[in-house]
């Protein structure tokens, strides 16, 4: 038989390293940025358009390069930064792999303009798709400057694959707050579509961190410092009663690299163990300094996990050493958790009794019909609920759909009369149905409930809005500010009204009829969590991702007691939900146990 293997042609080969490189805009972000600081600017400059769809370029006024090696780093395998492979384990740059400008080049349309100190004119590349369609000498200042346009504008499945330009603008967003936060001396701007999104002088650490994250951090940063033999850590965290329900910002940066790491992560938690309430995080910025040859950095190629020699070694000094300074800033006496109420839990029956609401009859409760009818907030607002009897009368003239009806009506026609509802373990809702019993899983039923009242008041009615006595205003960073402004809409089709977005603040005026004053904050910090976070499984539409971050902070949780209304609140809402059978995360909300295993049981 004739002989069927080939080398790849460079092209081919190029698009295939491109593959890893390069997931999305933010990934060139991240290459153009350390490019930049392996060559020792102390000015860089990002600009995109399109969430980087359109455009990412990046500005430097580092050493630039001579005419020959401008058209060499766009060669696969072609860096300047190591030489063999000893180097490897004695890295002091950002790049190594000499793959990244190939890689872009190979999948999009590059303009490179560099020159040296020491020369008058400087050279201009142009590349699309690794073929170089121009090459000249062009005036230019020193330093480079590298236009990556169109990406993925020959691999049209990966251009389709890129979520909406919320998402990939906080994904860049993340990596340029990354680089900025590694390199406090270096000064930094960043635009996108012509505005001005930061604007970072050259600083101290402290000076960088506010100027990203807002004026207010200042006064929550407690210092860090500590040198040892085997690692030198500076750095802050925040004060435990700062701590957030995100976990967004937590910073890791070792050898001014950033980097992720659960095991140290977990040193930096356990340190404040018993400081903080349960479901909030410190934020950190944690600067490692090790020895190079004690790092191996090579394990990724997205190359934000690194191997330590020693991590138990280090998992020990860092614990101790923040435990020790929370300590020295006397952090801990000042603590009050029973006054903070931005850290209770939303549903929270064991501590406060509810309080009750007028009771108000609604046998024709639907949430899919009724205009004003709100289920949402029940534990603090609830209406009397539709009882079983509504529940199977109402069925067949309401406009649910087949599926629901169907497992409604097989679930619950016969016996009407019996079907008293039992809370167990605070956690499920238990009763019989004619084929045997029903368990349903209170926290995720719920979540099912909220979901599609959140999904129908988003897409089909306006949402009911309440207006607040006085408009309450809240601090968010820059980063959460821009994508404030980008999903204001949506905010204000589920019943927010916003007086004003400020710089680091917004001023909330009315709130969804749903939700309680002291919630507010914790749920758009859940929502633009939600929304920041990549989905990869799904097609989400934004509004699909609000529907669901809200069920999910709305929703009672497993450990809430219910009473007996309440518990039939739920069971009655859930059957009548187009889907009841999962919660909007894909759990099972329910399941049902039959008579006949039931007789099994005994007759074995
Ligand atoms: P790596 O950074 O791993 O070496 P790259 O493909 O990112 O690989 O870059 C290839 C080479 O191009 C680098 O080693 C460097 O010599 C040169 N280079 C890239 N960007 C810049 C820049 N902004 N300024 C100066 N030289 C650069
Ligand atoms: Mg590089």
């Amino acid at each position: 038989m004739a002989d069927i293997i080939q080398l790849l042609p460079d092209h081919v080969a190029n698009q295939i390293a491109a593959g890893e490189v390069v997931q999305r805009p933010a990934s060139v972000v991240k290459e153009l940025l350390e490019n930049a600081i392996d060559a020792e600017a102390t000015n860089i400059k990002l600009i995109i358009k399109d969430a980087g769809k359109a455009l990412i370029q990046v500005i430097d006024n580092g050493k630039g390069m001579s005419t020959t090696d401008a058209r060499l780093s766009f060669e696969r395998h072609a860096t300047s930064k190591i030489k063999k492979a000893e180097d490897l384990f004695n890295l002091h740059t950002k790049g190594f792999r000499g793959e990244a400008l190939a890689s872009i080049a190979a999948i999009a349309h590059v303009v490179l303009k560099t020159k040296q100190e020491n020369q008058t004119l400087g050279t201009s590349i142009k590349i699309e798709g690794s073929t170089v369609v121009s090459q000249e000498t062009v005036s230019t200042p020193i330093g480079t400057s590298i236009a990556v346009k169109n990406l993925f504008y020959n691999i049209p499945a990966r251009r389709n694959f890129l979520k909406s330009n919320t998402i990939e603008t906080r994904h860049i967003v993340n990596e340029f707050q990354r680089v900025a936060l590694a390199h406090p001396n270096i000064s930094f701007q960043f635009y996108h579509n012509e505005s001005e999104i930061y604007n970072l002088n050259a600083g101290n650490l402290r000076q960088r961190i506010v100027a990203i994250f807002g004026k207010k951090t200042n006064e929550k940063l407690v210092p860090i410092n500590e040198s040892t033999d085997v690692v030198e850590i500076i750095g802050f965290v925040t004060k435990p009663e700062f701590a957030k329900k995100k976990r967004d910002e937590q910073f890791f940066f070792v050898n001014d690299r950033f980097i992720k790491n659960s095991y140290l992560n977990h040193a930096v938690s356990s340190a404040f163990d018993g400081l903080m309430p349960s479901g909030v995080y410190p934020t950190y910025f944690l600067y490692l300094n090790v020895p190079t040859n004690s790092i191996d950095i090579n394990i990724h190629p997205t190359k934000t996990e690194i191997k330590f020699d020693d991590e138990k070694t280090l998992y020990a000094i860092l614990r101790s050493t923040i435990k020790h300074s929370l300590g020295q800033y006397n952090v801990a006496p000042v603590l009050d958790f029973d006054r903070d109420a931005s850290m209770d839990t939303p549903y929270n029956f064991k501590e406060k009794s509810a309080p009750k609401p007028t009771i108000t009859v609604d046998r024709n409760f639907n949430p899919f019909k009724t205009e004003q009818q709100n289920s949402i907030n029940f534990p603090y607002k609830r209406e009397k609920t539709a009882d079983w009897e509504s529940l199977y009368t109402g069925i067949d003239t309401r406009d649910i759909e087949v599926e629901s009806e169907s497992i409604h009506s097989s679930l619950f026609t016969e016996e009407k009369q019996h079907n008293k509802t039992y809370q167990i373990h605070n956690k499920y809702i238990v009763s019989t149905i004619k084929s045997g019993i029903v368990y349903i899983n209170q926290q995720l039923a719920h979540q099912r409930i909220l979901y599609e009242e959140f999904l129908e008041n988003i897409t089909v009615k306006e949402a009911m809005s309440q207006q607040l006595l006085f408009p309450l205003e809240l601090s968010f960073n820059k980063t959460d500010i821009t994508s404030i402004k980008e999903i204001k809409e949506d905010l204000e089709s589920i019943g927010f009204l916003f007086d004003k977005i400020l710089e680091d603040s917004v001023v909330i005026s009315g709130i969804p009829v749903t939700i309680i004053e002291s919630q507010i904050s914790i749920i758009i910090e859940q929502l633009l969590e939600d929304i920041n976070n990549d989905i990869p499984d799904t097609s989400f539409s934004q509004l699909d991702i609000m529907a669901k971050s809200l069920a999910k902070s709305l929703a009672i949780k497993t450990g809430t007691k219910l009473d007996t209304k309440e518990q039939e609140d739920i069971v009655n809402k859930l059957f009548l939900c187009k889907e009841p059978s999962a919660s909007p995360f894909g759990k099972k909300t329910f399941i049902t146990v039959n008579i006949d295993e039931i007789d099994k049981k005994f007759n074995n």
